[in-house]
């Protein structure tokens, strides 16, 4: 019997009222029994409807971004209080796409990590190397700074957090990490939680990058694999609660 699993979607930039509809209730309908946490991150203008679609069932809500800020002349942010208010339960911080094309630094993923936890949303914490750190033999050196910012920031609280590693190269690309390459990125970062606080393991670490219904099971069955964050395969719910059910499987395995 391993750990219970937690799946999030990142819809990333895509919805429209009208499919959202069908596919919040289809992935709703699907998770009744289902033997792990899941959540959909949606883009902010969604938030209310998906609540709203989502209500009764298990199925939880999460934002992909937030303010560093409380409140104030921040045109287009949204805090953690307005998240709060929708009943968002995770939020993501510092996507590699938040990273790469809105020049996020390690230093501020760890302060809007703090921000969510500050009103009871719990960040999903996103670390990666893109494919030249990789080849360059940097991934554990990326990584280990990135982790290390929001540890340095959050103090005991690091217990709280979910961190999802998530190679660059894999994300959108349909190339995905091995089930060994992803684990041993895991079994590191699981150490380096291991010298900030005495409860590594209640610390759940995602991978995402192309994760598919075909690939779920390897991967979720690793030792340090807690879940998936899954970007395309989320906006089928077909797709989406196979890999659910692979999580589940996983578990009672
Ligand atoms: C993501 O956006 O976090 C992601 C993992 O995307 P994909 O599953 O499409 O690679």
């Amino acid at each position: 019997m391993t750990k219970h699993k937690l799946i999030a979607g990142n819809w990333k930039m895509n919805g429209a009222l009208q499919a959202n509809e069908a596919l919040v209730r289809d992935i709703a309908a699907g998770l009744n029994n289902a033997a792990c946490t899941v959540a959909v991150c949606v883009p902010a203008p969604y938030l209310a409807q998906v609540r709203a679609l989502a209500q009764g069932s298990a199925l939880a809500l999460g934002a992909q971004d937030v303010s560093r800020h409380a409140q104030g002349a921040y045109t287009g942010e949204v805090s953690a209080a307005m998240l709060c208010e929708f009943g968002v339960r995770f939020c993501l911080a510092g996507h590699s796409e938040r990273r790469q094309y809105h020049g996020e630094t390690d230093a501020l993923v760890a302060e809007k990590a703090k921000t969510a936890l500050a009103v009871g949303i719990t960040p999903i914490v996103c670390v990666g190397e893109t494919l030249a750190e990789r080849e360059a033999g940097q991934t554990e050196e990326v990584v280990k700074r990135q982790l290390a910012a929001v540890i340095h920031v959050n103090g005991h609280c690091i217990s709280e957090i979910v961190v999802a590693y998530e190679p660059v190269w894999a994300i959108g690309t349909g190339r995905t990490a091995s089930p060994e390459q992803a684990q041993q990125v895991h079994a590191l970062l699981r150490r380096q939680l291991a010298a900030a606080t005495p409860h590594p393991e209640r610390v759940p670490l995602l991978y995402g990058g192309s994760m598919n219904a075909a690939n779920a099971a390897s991967l979720l069955a690793q030792a340090d694999i807690d879940g998936g964050l899954i970007g395309g395969a989320s906006l089928k719910a077909a797709d989406f609660l196979q890999i659910v059910a692979a999580a589940g499987a996983a578990v009672a395995g």
